[in-house]
């Protein structure tokens, strides 16, 4: 089936330049209450929780954004986009878990826009500046704070943390987002990082691309394109996002050579059904971009009305298994909080009771059972090479020890 992705068109009294233009849109985001009520009708609720915002977390949206959420959901009152971008009474209660930081990153944070989790990856936070201040945002701790682009000197003590630490073979530029920033500044980054040879790919993780779509300019594309690999990691949540200029700035990521991924959030309300997920990542596969990640939402500040339960992530995992191609199927991924890292919700397919030395038995997504045999152990036989990439391997599992001692 071919999609049809409609436009997102500018309210009554905005141009449709001024609509196109993304510096019109940044410009022009919305803040206060008043910005939010020309868009919306506003519920108690909603009035409630724009009063705590300084106790939560701030609220910030382009007009592009508020308009899909305010009148693309075909009249409903509970629109799905409008729960990730209205600050809710809900946010100010006590949940059933309550973290300002639930990755730990601030206790793996080397420096102060440095998140080192992982040995051969570093986060490399460059704004903590976002379009949209999305409400089931993990990073509350850091995001939205008014710093802007990372100062001068916090920047070059960064850069040099990746250069002295030779496992770390890709950046994740994050924030805030990235692609808020000028493309003078990025290919600034870009610059500083290729000039790292042990820097082998680049990551941008952005939402710009669902909620000012018109930033992916071609000038912008052509000024990175040089520093590939670059990898694009977008995150769309609803199938509603990928409007027609969504899916032009996307086709015009693909076509200037970045792979392009997406990472969900699972957000009560505003996604947790299959039919969704499907409709989702079935409209990216299209527009050739993989879907990647599905997280289980992170027990952040002010999330309990938009997390779903592990029960409820991992049934919507099984049922897409098996009757969705494995290019459109995501990871169910959920991060143990407190910075223990990610784990994988895979649905386990094992009839364990009739495991045996040497064999297990399945049962597949449709009922097939049937049995795994292993090979006769004495059989096995190390590949004949792997000492040659020994080093290389080495290097990356002590990157991140070397580093704690050092530090
Ligand atoms: S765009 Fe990303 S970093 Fe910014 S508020 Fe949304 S989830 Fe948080």
């Amino acid at each position: 089936m071919a999609f049809h992705f409609e436009k997102n068109e500018p309210p009554p009294w905005v141009s449709p330049e001024d609509w196109q233009s993304w510096q019109w849109q940044m410009q022009h985001s919305l803040r206060r209450l008043e910005d939010f009520a020309q868009y919306f009708d506003l519920s108690p609720e909603e009035i409630q929780g724009f009063s705590g915002l300084d106790r939560i977390f701030q609220v910030r949206t382009t007009p592009y954004y508020a308009r899909l959420a305010a009148h693309g959901g075909r009249g409903l009152s509970q629109d799905p986009i409008r729960r990730i971008l209205m600050p809710q009474a809900r946010e100010l209660e006590l949940g059933t878990q309550q973290m300002l930081d639930p990755l730990g990153e601030r206790k793996n944070s080397p420096h102060s826009r440095i998140v080192h989790r992982y040995p051969d990856r570093v986060l490399f936070l460059l704004t903590d500046f976002c379009s949209v201040y999305c409400r089931y945002c993990t990073r509350k701790h850091f995001t939205g704070q008014d710093q802007a682009f990372v100062r001068s000197k916090d920047y070059l003590q960064a850069l040099e943390y990746i250069a002295q630490s030779p496992g770390v073979r890709e950046v994740i530029l994050s924030g805030g987002d990235p692609l808020t920033l000028s493309d003078a500044k990025l290919k600034g980054v870009m610059e500083d990082l290729r000039a790292i040879d042990h820097v082998e790919i680049i990551r941008i993780g952005s939402r710009i691309p669902v909620v000012n779509p018109m930033r992916m300019t071609n000038e912008l594309l052509q000024t990175l394109r040089p520093y590939h690999p670059i990898f694009m990691m977008t995150h769309f949540n609803h199938p509603r996002e990928i409007t027609f200029e969504a899916a032009e700035s996307l086709k015009r990521m693909v076509d200037h050579g970045f792979p392009v991924m997406n990472q969900m959030v699972l957000l009560n309300g505003v996604n947790n059904h299959p039919a969704l997920v499907q409709a989702l990542n079935r409209r990216l596969l299209y527009l050739r971009v993989k879907p990647y990640y599905m997280f289980q939402c992170d027990p952040s500040l002010g999330t309990d009305h938009l997390r779903t339960s592990v029960e409820e992530s991992e049934a919507i995992q099984r049922e897409l298994w098996g009757r969705l191609s494995g290019l459109a199927m995501s990871s169910l991924s959920l991060d143990i909080p407190d910075g223990g890292g990610k784990v994988t919700l895979v649905p386990d397919f094992e009839i364990k009771e009739h495991r045996q030395p040497g064999r297990r038995a399945y049962r597949g997504w449709d009922g097939v059972e049937a049995e795994y045999v292993n090979p006769d152990p004495s059989d096995r036989q190390e590949p004949a090479d792997a000492h040659f990439y020994l080093k290389e391997w080495e290097q990356i599992v002590t990157s991140r020890q070397k580093m704690s001692e050092k530090a």
